[in-house]
């Protein structure tokens, strides 16, 4: 009698062949990790043109921190009125990029709608694994060099990308549908969904079950996106 949609980066994609409109775009962020380092700093760190947090392997993940890759593609325009005020808000750290990524071609061709017994987008593409920005990978690398000297004598062993799914408010949606009775969401973490998940995965389980929500859910509701 009930249904939640967590898809992450696919939610709106999968929510539009029910009809329910969730404004969600993805933004490219780039990751890399080092070979083990010796006496290099134990905690995690956010500072200025780096992130770090050492591994169990004795190495470092490490990103650029602050840059963002916002691929133009025919959601940006559908969505673009929703999205403007955040991204006047966070230009600096954002970068659009309108050719280079094959993104526009490739989600232009993507179905919107779709039967039951046809192939869905998600059976074409199963996995997102973007290409990471060298240019990002390259200004974290020598930013955290810069701060930990220590680290110069590493090898970067590994890099990839990663689609970060946000909401136009960067505020999750953990609501009912509320056209469709029995439908639920649960999306939209917008880059913060490891650090909220467990709270997140509750709010989302009182909702389908009716217990009283372990905190006030209205600031997640969908609808906030299209009623005042
Ligand atoms: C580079 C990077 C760094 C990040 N750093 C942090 C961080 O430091 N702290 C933090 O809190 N968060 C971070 N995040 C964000 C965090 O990873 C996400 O918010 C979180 O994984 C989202 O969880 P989710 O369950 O909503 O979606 P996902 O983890 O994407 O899960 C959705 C699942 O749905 C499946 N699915 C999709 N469509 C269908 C379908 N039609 N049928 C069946 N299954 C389907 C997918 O295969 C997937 O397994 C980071 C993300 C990235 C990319």
């Amino acid at each position: 009698s009930a249904v939640v949609v967590a898809g992450g980066a696919w939610s709106r994609l999968f929510l539009g062949n029910a009809g329910v409109s969730l404004p969600q775009l993805k933004v490219l962020n780039s990751v890399l990790r080092t070979s083990a380092v010796q006496d290099g700093p134990e905690t995690a760190i956010w500072s200025n043109g780096f992130s770090l947090r050492k591994r169990l392997d004795g190495g470092y993940t490490i990103a650029n921190g602050t840059e963002n890759i916002v691929d133009i593609v025919p959601d940006t325009l559908r969505l673009g009125l929703k999205f403007l005020p955040s991204y006047l808000q966070e230009w600096r750290s954002l970068q659009l990029r309108l050719t280079g990524s094959g993104r526009w071609r490739e989600e232009a061709a993507q179905d919107r709608r779709w039967t039951p017994q046809q192939t869905t987008p998600f059976e074409n593409a199963r996995v997102l694994d973007p290409a990471p920005s060298q240019k990002a990978i390259k200004q974290g690398w020598e930013a955290a060099q810069r701060a930990f000297p220590v680290l110069q004598g590493a090898d970067v062993v590994q890099s990839w990308g990663g689609m970060i799914d946000v909401t136009p408010d960067a505020v999750p949606v953990i609501s009912q549908v509320d056209d469709l009775p029995g439908l639920f969401v649960s999306t939209g973490y917008s880059g913060h969904g490891f650090g909220i998940g467990p709270a997140a995965g509750r709010l989302t389980a009182d909702l389908v079950t009716g217990d009283a929500p372990v905190v006030d859910p209205h600031e997640f509701r969908l609808s906030r996106f299209w009623k005042k």
